[in-house]
């Protein structure tokens, strides 16, 4: 019978690997928590419709991306369903906001969230199809300052803060704006323009998108076509005087929190709810797969849901390329080997409930134990403690009458005896 693996572009995250995730994700816990997020959990799967309407029709991630089935009616009041595995988390949370009408409190709506995200991609370094986000959404009415570039400015700086906490040293914020619609309607037909005129130079992609999607040309990675790209009308030149002030004030306030930031006007984002702002953190330790995470604001996105006007700006952090970047910069350190605090070595059978009995009582008050088996002989017992604990406690009968223990500690080789109401302490020295 052939074996059955994990199915490619999937993987196990196994220890002690899932203790630097935990890390990452407890230090995101609480940078979140001092800037006043709650967490918001959005069921893994989705109307097939909320990612078409939301994330956009004409993106890779929806024409070629998603996992989608018909989801087949159980009984005659139900319907066949189209579903998909959420290929991202911002459509969710715009749904739940609406659906919960969160937007009736009049106050902004911080959340964020952490799981795992599904895209039909070509398998690589850095690139799965279950991979993970941390990701943190705010958004709410527009009397509620959800259009403010303050928003903007807090988000990158919190952003910062973060991944200098997470020790992620050498990070690049790039920076754009993508304007309001109406601005990017206006760039859309520069571009078309401008277009018409190299297109048949380009790759076969670009020549697609030339009509489609214009602006996703700026995403071509096809090295002949950059000089014709560099060469094409940026998008500055297209914004409005109000979104060239809604961006001069974020600079501004990055500028005064000290947060550097690289100007990048081919930056425009795969997903097509956009607007204004847009950025990316990228890490040059990633190779090919180098954006670290990618937000922006989307002040159409709600209505484009069939909700009321909820202007907002978010972000998501790839956790798989932050857990790589840690990995790389952190070398052996990264994986401290889980050692417990003692291991519980039954002298026979007969000693086994007795010592599941000690182990509790050592793990109630905190410690962490390894519970052995009295079908081990002693050298066997040695052995595995050895590996896995500090320590070996020995539980045989004279023990389990008289109350005094023996433990041997590995990295001095000394063996004490010790009453069992003083074990705890004595394992915590
Ligand atoms: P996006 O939702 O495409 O803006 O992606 C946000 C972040 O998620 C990216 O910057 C990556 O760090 C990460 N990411 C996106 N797609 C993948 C993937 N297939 N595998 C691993 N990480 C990904």
């Amino acid at each position: 019978m052939s074996t059955l693996k994990a199915v490619r572009g999937t993987r196990d995250l196994l220890p002690p690997e899932t203790a630097l995730w935990n890390r990452i994700e407890a230090t995101a816990r609480a940078v979140f928590a001092r800037y006043n997020f709650g967490e918001i959990r959005t069921p893994v799967f989705e109307d097939t419709a909320l990612f078409a309407r939301g994330v956009g029709e004409e993106t890779d991630i929806v024409s070629k991306e998603m996992y989608t089935w018909e989801d087949r009616a159980r009984a005659q009041s139900e319907k066949t369903q189209s579903l998909t595995l959420r290929p991202e988390n911002t459509a969710g949370v715009v749904r739940a906001y609406i659906e919960h009408q969160l937007g009736e409190t009049g106050q902004l709506q911080k959340l964020y969230y952490i799981g795992p995200q599904f895209r039909r991609e070509r398998p690589q370094k850095g690139r799965y199809r279950q991979f993970y986000q941390i990701g943190a959404e705010v958004l709410g009415p527009p009397s509620a300052g959800s259009e403010s570039p303050l928003r903007d400015a807090e988000i990158l700086e919190m952003l910062a803060t973060l991944l200098d906490e997470l020790g992620i040293a050498g990070w690049t914020l790039h920076l754009n704006s993508v304007g309001s619609a109406a601005d990017r309607a206006r760039y859309n037909d520069t571009l078309r323009a401008a277009l018409s005129l190299v297109v048949s130079q380009m790759c076969v992609d670009c020549q697609r998108r030339a009509v489609t999607n214009p602006l996703r040309v700026l995403d071509c990675k096809v090295p002949a076509d950059q000089p014709i790209i560099e060469a094409l009308p940026v998008i500055a030149g297209s914004l409005d005087e109000a979104s060239q002030a809604h961006f001069a004030a974020v600079t501004a306030a990055l500028d005064a929190a000290g947060v550097p930031y690289t100007l990048n006007h081919r930056l425009v984002r795969g997903l097509d709810y956009y607007t204004r702002t847009t950025f990316e953190f990228t890490h040059g330790g990633l190779g090919a797969q180098n954006a670290l995470l990618g937000g922006g604001r989307y002040d159409g996105l709600s209505e484009m849901l069939g909700g009321p006007k909820a202007p907002g700006i978010g972000f998501a952090i790839g956790l798989d390329r932050l857990v790589l970047t840690l990995q790389a910069q952190l070398g052996q350190e990264s994986a401290p080997p889980q050692v417990a605090d003692a291991f519980v070595a039954p002298l026979g059978e007969s000693l086994n409930a007795a010592s599941l009995v000690l182990a509790r009582e050592l793990r109630h008050k905190g410690l962490w134990i390894e519970l052995g088996d009295g079908g081990f002989r002693l050298k066997k017992s040695f052995e595995a403690a050895d590996k896995t604990a500090r320590r070996i406690i020995i539980l045989g009968e004279d023990e389990l009458q008289s109350g005094i223990l023996t433990v041997k500690t590995f990295s001095t080789g000394i063996q004490t005896k010790v009453p069992r109401a003083e074990l705890a302490v004595f394992l915590s020295s």
